[in-house]
């Protein structure tokens, strides 16, 4: 059947607390997917050793983040572990109007203003499949120290506090299945009827009329 291209792409965020594996899951996703893009934020927190100016955040001043929140610049944006962060509204619309797929790798204050603001907008929230699971992984990272650790375990608790504002939960306990279920979120989604009208509104008519 000839398709045309779907002329809006669907908005998804996808929230967890630190150490549940969000970042590698979603590494994954978007690997196996070249219509979903990824959304790299502006941040005010250091640069970490091997994270790239531009791909894995754009790195401002708070200056610069002020600036830009008084243009409004940014569809949303939080103050997370004291930094700021925030999704660019211009590189949003842009990829959405292409007709991509966006993915925002953002916290529950992020998803909540998103929401607001796109309510239909597809949001998941991945579970850890245990605190001790989630400890043992922050740790295993080795990038923080035991007092950042502790704060980011009560920050995971907070997060984890918001998981019934999302529309999907995904337990991370076996990375591969968790990956199966994120890429099966992907798919029902752009199954969806008024996502699959835009692409085939014409040869659907075609065979009516034929
Ligand atoms: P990290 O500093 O460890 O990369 O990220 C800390 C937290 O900030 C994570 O929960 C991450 O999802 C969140 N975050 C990253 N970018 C954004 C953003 O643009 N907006 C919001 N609201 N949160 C973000």
């Amino acid at each position: 059947m000839a398709a045309t291209k779907s002329p809006q792409g669907i908005l998804f965020v996808v929230s967890a607390p630190s150490g549940a594996g969000k970042t590698s899951l979603v590494r994954a996703l978007l690997e196996g997917d070249a219509d979903l893009q990824l959304s790299v934020s502006y941040t005010t927190r250091a640069r970490r050793s091997g994270e790239i100016d531009g791909q894995h955040y754009h790195f401002v001043d708070q200056d610069t983040f002020e600036q830009m929140v008084a243009a409004d610049a940014f569809v949303e944006y939080a103050r997370v572990f004291g930094n700021a962060y925030g999704t660019a509204a211009a590189t949003l619309r842009e990829t959405l109007d292409g007709g991509q797929d966006l993915l925002l790798e953002i916290d529950w204050q992020g998803a909540r203003q998103v929401r607001q603001r796109f309510p239909e907008s597809v949001s998941v929230f991945i579970v850890p499949p245990s605190l001790s699971a989630l400890d043992a992984r922050l740790r295993g990272r080795g990038q923080d120290s035991d007092a950042v650790i502790r704060e980011r375990m009560d920050k995971a608790r907070d997060e984890l506090s918001h998981w019934s504002e999302y529309q999907y939960l995904v337990v991370n306990d076996r990375f591969d299945q968790a990956l199966s279920e994120l890429r099966s979120i992907v798919t029902a989604e752009r199954l969806r009827t008024a996502q699959q009208a835009a692409r085939l509104r014409e040869p659907l008519r075609s065979m009516l009329e034929s």
